[in-house]
């Protein structure tokens, strides 16, 4: 069965995919650590991120793989060319570039098909922004969490922070609105709600009840 998790950044999805992925003993796929492995990778090959061809042709010729520790179902790194990501994925800089890279549409046909095959045919939890409208449209049971922008933002400088990045709480914020209208407002496979999508507001929830809802859920179709 495929769980597929939607919604806008900071709102609690990969805690929570993670959580009910080990709990439920289910694979865990991270989508935007895929998009944000090509955009480090743009980055470090000083690609232009305006440059819709070569963003294209990285993400065709350079699979974005994933290392897991034994009995665990979320991965301990993220590759790309050789190269372990998983540290260079989360900093501002890809932050801000990734959804210039994810906006590409032959980005999103190489990013979807490499999705497909990571995850297809097994019992998997599936983050990202598209997984229930267009990775996986017949997923028994999509979900679209949401937050509000303050707690979004509070909890994605408090992830900064805890990383090591001293970033004022008003340069996240204005990042987090400026990645979302991207992420929205482009042509190829936008944020949406799925028609058949349950959405969950986790404002103010534990991301322990947040996860524990969830469960309930997957194990009530089951
Ligand atoms: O989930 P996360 O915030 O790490 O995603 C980083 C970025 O990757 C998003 O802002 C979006 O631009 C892109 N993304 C996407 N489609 C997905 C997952 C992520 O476009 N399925």
């Amino acid at each position: 069965m495929i769980v597929a998790i939607d919604g806008p950044a900071a709102s609690g999805k990969s805690t929570v995919a993670k959580t009910v992925a080990r709990r439920l003993g289910y694979h865990y796929l991270d989508t935007g650590a895929m998009y944000r492995a090509i955009a480090a990778l743009a980055i470090r090959r000083e690609v232009d991120l305006h440059d819709a061809d070569a963003l294209a042709e990285l993400a065709a010729n350079e699979p974005v793989t994933f290392s897991y520790e034994a009995g665990d179902p979320v991965q301990s790194a993220v590759w790309v060319s050789g190269l372990d990501v998983t540290v260079a994925i989360r900093t501002p800089e890809v932050d801000a570039a990734v959804s210039l890279v994810a906006r590409v549409p032959e980005v999103r046909t190489a990013m979807v098909a490499q999705q497909r095959r990571l995850a297809g045919g097994d019992n998997a939890v599936v983050e990202g922004r598209d997984i229930g409208t267009v990775v996986f449209p017949d997923a028994e049971m999509k979900l679209y969490l949401t937050a509000s922008a303050e707690e979004r933002a509070r909890r994605r400088h408090y992830e900064l922070s805890d990383a090591g990045h001293a970033v004022e709480s008003s340069t996240v914020r204005e990042g987090l609105d400026r990645r979302d209208a991207v992420d929205s407002q482009r042509e190829a496979s936008p944020l949406a709600v799925a028609d058949d999508a349950i959405k969950l507001d986790t404002t103010g929830m534990s991301i322990e009840e947040v996860a524990q809802r969830v469960v309930e859920l997957v194990r009530g179709v089951r």
